[in-house]
């Protein structure tokens, strides 16, 4: 890393601590400059920050908890799922979307994620939200899918 005072490239670590409840690693550096020396701190902790989300036309917009858990309890509509099982979804879509690394990423990405877990969850809402999601051409189409389920069942 680059010493802030010289510029200079070569900083060696003298020291390194987990700090935040070992949540961050901090760290004393020293430049190796000879008519440097200055020691400095950076800490270091795991980017957890949503992707954001790139729409069909290309624009760019921020990831929406909200929409995404209203979108899951439109299709888990009077169907016999808690909502402790729909937080939990939410989570685990949000997890995955983190770990993906990926700063931007498509929102058909989101898409499959809820389509896969409501197909875990409840056959009806996954083919309500399909439906819509993937707005099905037309009737047969529609019709193949619930055959599918049915024959995954
Ligand atoms: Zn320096």
């Amino acid at each position: 890393m680059r010493c802030p005072f010289c510029g200079d490239n070569e900083t060696k670590v003298i020291d390194s601590r987990l700090v935040a409840e070992g949540s961050q690693v901090r760290r004393r550096r020293e430049c190796q400059r000879e008519e440097c020396r200055e020691r400095f701190t950076t800490f270091e902790a795991p980017e957890l920050v949503m992707p954001r989300l790139i729409k069909n036309n290309g624009s760019r917009q921020p990831f929406d908890e909200d929409k995404l858990r209203s979108g899951l309890l439109r299709a888990l509509e009077k169907r016999p799922v808690s909502i402790e099982t729909i937080e939990a979804t939410v989570d685990r879509i949000k997890h995955e979307l983190r770990a993906t690394g990926e700063r931007e990423l498509p929102t058909q990405v989101v898409g499959e994620l809820v389509m896969d877990a409501l197909r875990e969850l409840d056959d009806v809402a996954y083919v309500r939200f399909a439906s819509v999601y993937r707005s099905f051409q037309d009737v047969n189409e529609f019709r193949e899918e619930i055959e599918r389920l049915d024959k995954n069942r």
